[in-house]
């Protein structure tokens, strides 16, 4: 490309709204542009470096027997009421109505349509494993879209989706998936970790997300020091939750153990004004089980009544555990002391007289639990705190790290196939459910997450898998000679498939040396009369800085 007739576009002032580095560099490299408030146009470079990640994706999810194909980005309400999600998932969604009234959503995932697509045309366990993947625009109304292509509105996402005739075999296809993923991110030249998920919206069981290491990550890891052992702090918690209870009156408890109504916000993924009916949440089973904050004045367990059919309270500390007391004692008048659990740890030194107080007579409770001995579900809440012992080698120290979370992928399991009636016939004949796994990854993301690890106070540092361009000649003099030389290295490079930036406008050497930084290419050839006297061009690599003379007739060698 000649960057005289390119849009590449580089801009000298720090965007306003820009806080973190990747996306500064991405708008001032001019890599995309902003057109409403996370909604982007990808440049020309940015769209190269968007085409790189997705060629690598499509290598290793191809290498894996996985076959692409492209869904639409509008799809109709039905299948998202069929699955549940209408109602579920809450603002995030993106709805509309067409000119006959019927109700659509901008898709901000695929598990409806695909799943639709396999329950019409697969029908015996012969057509199965499958693996459908798309490279797709996604939409999703965030509540804050921020830090450039990171949280963005509408975004490019790879999903895949898995279909098996067994548990069994969707952990063959959720490995193939798992090894696909570390592939990808080792080949877009990034430093991640796989920790343990939250399953969130999509819902299922097993879950693994592939975080970028980064100061400006917005997911919380604990990462032990001795074993390998590394979760979300989102899942930290959830894990523990999700043990059935010994009275077996819970069997699954959403309760994040937050402390404060942000946290809720944002376990629940709801804004903070809608909470209030938020605290009281359905399962899966239509079992509605209430949310209770401690030391929050904005409970209001009147609410619960006839609608709730568990609570659960827990106490982390001595001030919790006094108003845990307060509350179960509050639930008895109101009619709310049917299947309550709590919990304390056993070593705070209140334990006793809160159970006591909140079993005294005049509180009237009937059917309340108390979990006084705690088991290692419980600890295991409390080593999701940073230089706790870790629950798993009962050794090493957990140690906080802030990450992207650039990939997720689930074991969904049953969930989609049962709302959906997505079945085959089975080796007997008889019709069975299909087990379905879902993989997904922000390209757009895992394109800024690379240039937050790679960049210094000039601009950005392409690993060479992803940059825009590979080789970039920066020509310093307008004289016939080196217009001359420039060309014949630029067709040079092009005949040899190396993607190549040519700098020939007529710019001071300056500008064209902080362009060159900004936008990152890893090799540049500088060719200037000074050095052409002796017939030489300079060759100089991004990441170092560091710079080499070289004869003219070997230079082309030297980049290959
Ligand atoms: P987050 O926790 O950051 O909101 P998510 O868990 O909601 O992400 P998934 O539903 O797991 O996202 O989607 C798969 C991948 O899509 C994520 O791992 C991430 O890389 C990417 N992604 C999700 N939301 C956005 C967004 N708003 N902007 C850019 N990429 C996104
Ligand atoms: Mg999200
Ligand atoms: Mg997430
Ligand atoms: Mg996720």
């Amino acid at each position: 490309m000649l960057f005289s007739k390119s849009a590449i576009y580089t801009i000298k002032e720090k965007p306003k709204d820009a806080t973190i580095d990747s996306h500064e560099l991405l708008i001032r490299g001019g890599f995309i542009s902003q057109v409403s408030s996370g909604v982007y146009t990808y440049m020309p470079l940015g769209l190269k470096v968007i085409k790189k990640v997705s060629k690598i994706i499509e290598e290793e999810m191809d290498a894996k027997g996985a076959q692409q194909i492209l869904m639409p980005a509008v799809q109709p309400a039905e299948l998202w009421i069929e699955s549940g999600r209408w109602n579920e998932y809450g603002k995030e969604l993106l709805r509309f109505k067409d000119r006959n009234d019927r109700d659509f959503v901008v898709g901000p995932t695929h598990e409806e349509v695909v799943s639709d697509i396999v329950r019409r045309y697969v029908n015996s366990y012969k057509q199965l494993p499958i693996n459908l993947y798309q490279i797709q625009t996604k939409f999703r109304d965030e509540i804050r879209p921020r830090f450039g292509l990171m949280r963005a509105k509408e975004f490019i996402m790879k999903d895949a989706y898995s279909f098996d005739t067994d548990p069994s075999l969707l952990d063959v296809s959720y490995e193939k998936m798992r090894d696909a993923y570390n592939r990808i991110f080792k080949r877009c030249g990034m430093n991640f970790r796989i920790v343990q998920a939250d399953s969130g919206a999509i819902g299922g069981k097993d879950s693994e997300e592939f975080m970028v290491l980064s100061n400006v990550g917005e997911d919380e890891i604990l990462v032990c020091d001795t074993c390998d052992y590394a979760a979300n702090v989102e899942k930290a918690t959830s894990m523990v939750n999700e043990k059935p209870s010994k009275e077996g009156h819970i069997e699954k408890i959403h309760t994040p153990f937050a402390k404060t109504i942000g946290e809720v916000s944002k376990f629940l993924n709801v804004e903070e004004s809608e909470l209030a009916k938020s605290l009281f949440f359905k399962n899966e089973k239509g079992e509605v089980f209430c949310f209770v904050i401690l030391g929050s004045d904005t409970l209001n367990l009147t609410k619960a009544k006839n609608v709730v059919s568990s609570i659960e309270l827990s106490a982390l500390d001595n001030r919790e555990l006094k108003s845990l007391g307060l509350i179960a004692g509050f639930l008895g008048p109101i009619g709310l002391d049917k299947n309550i659990r709590i919990i304390a740890d056993t070593r705070l030194k209140d334990i006793d007289s809160a159970i006591v107080g909140a079993n005294e007579e005049n509180y009237h409770l009937k059917n309340v639990s108390f979990k006084k001995d705690v088991n290692a579900e419980f600890f295991d809440i409390r080593s999701a705190q940073e230089g706790e012992i870790c629950s798993q080698c009962k050794k090493g120290k957990l140690k906080k790290y802030m990450g992207i979370e650039v990939g997720h992928i689930f074991k969904l399991g049953l969930k989609y196939s049962k709302f959906m009636n997505v079945v085959c016939l089975d080796k007997e004949g008889k019709q069975q459910y299909i087990y379905m796994g879902c993989y997904g990854i922000g390209v757009g993301r895992c394109a800024q997450a690379c240039v937050e690890q790679n960049h210094d106070a000039d601009g950005i540092i392409w690993p060479i898998s992803i940059a825009p361009f590979e080789v970039e000649i920066i020509q310093l003099d307008k004289t016939e000679e080196i217009s001359e030389l420039c060309h014949l290295l630029y067709a040079q490079l092009k005949k040899s498939k190396i993607d190549c930036l040519f700098d020939d406008r007529d710019e001071r050497a300056g500008v064209k040396f902080k362009d060159m930084d900004l936008i990152g290419i890893p090799i540049s050839v500088i060719v200037g009369s000074k050095n052409f006297k002796n017939n030489e061009v300079e060759i100089r690599l991004r990441k170092t800085k560091e710079k080499k003379l070289c004869k003219i007739d070997e230079c082309f060698n030297e980049i290959m």
